[in-house]
């Protein structure tokens, strides 16, 4: 499932391809995503030029030359392709026409959505109002995170919540813990200054190193949720049951348990 990194690196190939692109026409293949596609969204957006492509947590927000925005999300396998001819693929959901290119959105099991907002309204829309900092500006900071303090939960789950930071995943939560030597069930009441230091840290290295690699694997015009993964070749914990743990090698296997419904690895020697 894409997180943060991986919408980020998708936002930065819209960027290069599809800014000051005029729409000259949209169409709809598929409307069934989570929230059902608009038919509004193919007139409102004739004409209309790209003007920004901005993101906050895991969503992408396109803002147009006219009155309008989109507000997308990957779900667990939305992925876009930009090619010169359209040539159906099964699960193809809406198709972006511009003078010499055509951005698809595909989404095989369908848990993105594609919303469209009156530009001026589109930050103050449910998905977004509630969403905290996002991890790699500086509001996300250790005084930030000290309000947080008396939350009764555990710190994975915290770091997972939206409304705390935006962005962060099962994945990445998983790494930013094992480089914080902090056990993810762990109660947030017993983190220590120290400790949020070393979160916060892991935070912004962990999820700046990956935007890096994202940047690096986009090729053919395909962006997909397979291909900027690349980089989950470099985890350290995450998928790693079983296996030797990277930092203190043959003492310790990674292990595996399920929080929240979710999977968390992490190393019981490594990690307190
Ligand atoms: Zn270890």
């Amino acid at each position: 499932m894409p997180e943060l990194p991986e919408v980020e690196t998708v936002r930065l190939f819209l960027k290069k391809n599809i800014i000051q692109e005029k729409t000259l026409s949209i169409k709809i293949e598929n409307p069934k995503l989570r929230f059902p596609i608009v038919k509004e969204i193919s007139y409102k957006l004739c004409n209309a030029i790209v003007t920004k492509i901005l993101r906050r947590g895991k969503y992408l927000l396109f803002l147009y030359s006219n009155d309008y925005a989109v507000l997308f999300h990957l779900g667990m396998t939305g992925f876009f392709r930009l090619n010169e001819l359209y040539k159906f693929r099964k699960h193809d959901h809406i198709i972006f026409n511009f003078l010499n290119k055509k951005l698809i959105f595909n989404d095989v099991r369908k848990f993105g959505f594609i919303k469209l907002y009156k530009k001026k309204e589109i930050f103050q829309c449910s998905h977004i109002k509630n969403l905290g900092p996002e991890p790699l500006g500086c509001e996300f900071s250790i005084s930030y995170f000290q309000n947080y303090l008396s939350s009764k939960t555990t710190i994975k789950n915290l770091l997972m919540n939206q409304n705390f930071v935006a962005g962060l995943g099962n994945i990445y939560c998983s790494e930013i813990l094992f480089r914080s030597r902090i056990l993810p069930t762990r109660l947030v009441t017993t983190i220590k200054e120290e400790e949020i230091i070393k979160i916060i840290k892991a935070v912004k290295k962990i999820l700046s190193n990956a935007i890096k690699l994202g940047g690096t694997t986009i090729k053919n015009f395909v962006v997909s949720d397979q291909e900027v993964g690349y980089f989950k070749n470099k985890l350290m914990v995450y998928g790693r049951e079983g296996l030797p743990c990277l930092r203190c090698k043959n003492k310790n296997v990674i292990k595996k348990l399920i929080q929240s419904g979710r999977s968390t690895f992490f190393c019981s020697k490594c990690q307190i």
